[in-house]
């Protein structure tokens, strides 16, 4: 079955009772502790907040009750970095990995011995987790890191430099992806090892100096011959790639939550500052234009609530947590692009916070894969679907991709510019489908938007090939 059907057939559960009250505790706490002009300012979140931080529990959202962890589904944990990313980015940023993307291999590859060695200093704050996959020359083609394992007498062995490695200045293990030919019996193939970073050969390097998430910690990592036990290998030896995709998945979720969080944080700000800001005699609320603004801001949100909490409702995330990524990552930043012209010349100040809203948010389009390579995989993914039952729940798309593939064939897997307007037309159903019972108005505006959506990037993609126009846009590049 293709997802969107799939997805249209799914029930989201209700959060889970205790949710509300970490909500509200994660409210107070922030409100109360974490200044987030200062994090960016000083471009660090200082010892105590993460100290404090570990303290109420929140480096174990995902940990099992079992190693010490508060055990949320992947539904609750998201709608709490959702809220730590609305006081601040760094800190939604910093939670989130450690939650998502570096944590899952612990969680699902390593020996049960393994876990019960680290997992409850990791609840407990006491490790902060990282995951190093991007080196120097291997960014979106992710199987092309150097990196080495190697098996040499009795040990395993680590060479290689590792860079962009959020949370990398104050992780307390990482997990690296190598390339490990020979091992395991493939001639190719990848492993993922869990490093920890006071091993003899494991050198950080400083902190990058980044447009935003200033706070979060972002190193290179030179690795210099370093020993890795045997039981530091997660999962199996050579499948490594497939593991760290499984981790991505995750982590592609818990990042859309950040800027879901990032989201709402902007539309909150700008509609509080509408509301007050008179021009021309009146409250800008009641210029057309602005309640405008206001209104797609706000279903733009919620198209992004709503289908983070369909993905979560998946077992297999990998269409989904692409989704919801795309979705997720472009909308925030429209949301605080819009905010911030609200806002006028205040918006573009750094006093009024949404100027540093809109640097945090400008990376969830490149990091944990860039968007258009995420695109071109999502399209590749749905030129194979079954066109009947696509048919039956969307049938203008089940129909632009059979004329797609009668008219192209094989060449569609070529055609950049058409996988794109494709998985854009995806991205907007899925979220039509998140939001299809339609609960109050915002719901209706917003899938009445994403279905629009869905329908213009169809006539994209549907459009004859411009031999005329592709021969000018190839010259103009070739410049
Ligand atoms: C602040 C920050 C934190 C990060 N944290 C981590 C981390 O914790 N762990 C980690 O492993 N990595 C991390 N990264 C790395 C991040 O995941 C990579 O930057 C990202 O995957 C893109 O890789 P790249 O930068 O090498 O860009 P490239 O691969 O060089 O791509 C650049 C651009 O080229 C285009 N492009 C690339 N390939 C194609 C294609 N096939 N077709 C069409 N267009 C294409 C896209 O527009 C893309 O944005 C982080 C990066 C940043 C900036």
């Amino acid at each position: 079955m293709d997802p969107l059907t799939r997805a249209a057939a799914l029930v989201v559960p209700p959060h889970a009772p205790e949710l509300a009250s970490i909500l509200h505790e994660v409210r107070a706490f922030c409100r109360a502790r974490v200044d987030a002009a200062r994090i960016d300012r000083e471009a660090r979140i200082d010892h105590d907040l993460l100290a404090a931080i570990a303290e109420q529990g929140w480096f174990g959202l995902t940990v099992p009750e079992a190693h010490g962890g508060i055990g949320l589904s992947l539904s609750s944990a998201t709608e709490v970095i959702a809220e730590l990313a609305a006081h601040d980015g760094s800190l939604g940023t910093c939670v989130g990995l450690h939650s998502g993307l570096a944590m899952h291999a612990l969680l699902h590859e390593a020996s049960p011995a393994l876990r019960e060695r680290y997992l409850p200093a990791i609840a407990a704050g006491r490790r902060v987790l990282a995951f190093a996959a991007t080196e120097p020359n291997a960014g979106s083609d992710i199987a092309s890191v150097r990196t080495t394992l190697t098996r040499e007498g009795d040990v395993y062995r680590l060479r290689g430099t590792k860079c962009y490695v959020t949370n990398g200045g104050i992780a307390g293990l990482v997990t690296v992806l190598a390339r490990s030919p020979g091992l395991g019996g493939a001639r190719a193939g990848h492993t993922l090892v869990l490093v920890d970073p006071r091993w003899p050969g494991v050198q950080r390097g400083v902190e990058e100096k980044k447009l935003g998430l200033k706070g979060s910690s972002t190193i290179t990592i030179d690795l210099d011959d370093v020993v890795v036990p045997d039981d530091h290998v997660l999962g199996s030896v050579s499948k490594g790639l497939e593991h760290a995709h499984h981790a991505l998945e995750w982590g592609r979720t818990f990042m859309a939550a950040g800027c879901l969080g990032a989201a709402r944080y902007a539309v909150d700000a700008a509609a509080a500052h509408v509301a007050t800001r008179a021009q021309f005699g009146r409250p800008l609320i009641e210029f057309p234009l602005v309640r405008l603004s206001i209104a797609e801001m706000r279903a733009e949100v919620r198209a992004i609530e709503r289908t983070l909490a369909l993905v979560c409702a998946h077992d297999d995330l990998a269409i989904p947590s692409t989704v919801v990524k795309l979705l997720a990552s472009e909308g925030a930043f429209r949301v605080v692009d819009r905010a911030l012209q609200l806002f006028g010349g205040a918006g573009f100040i750094e006093d009024t916070g949404i100027a540093r809203r809109l640097r945090d948010v400008r990376v969830t389009r490149i990091f944990e894969g860039a968007n258009d390579v995420l695109r071109l995989s999502l399209a590749s993914a749905a030129l194979a679907w079954p066109i009947d039952t696509l048919t039956a729940t969307h049938p203008e798309l089940g129909a632009t991709l059979s004329a797609v593939r009668r008219a192209r064939g094989f060449r569609m897997f070529q055609d950049q510019v058409l996988q794109a307007n494709l998985a854009d037309a995806i991205v907007a159903l899925f979220a039509a489908t998140a939001l299809a019972r339609e609960e109050d108005d915002v719901d209706k505006l917003a899938r009445g938007i994403q279905l629009e959506r869905a329908r213009e990037a169809l006539q994209r993609a549907a459009a004859p090939a411009d031999p005329e126009r592709e021969a000018l846009v190839a010259r103009v590049a070739a410049r």
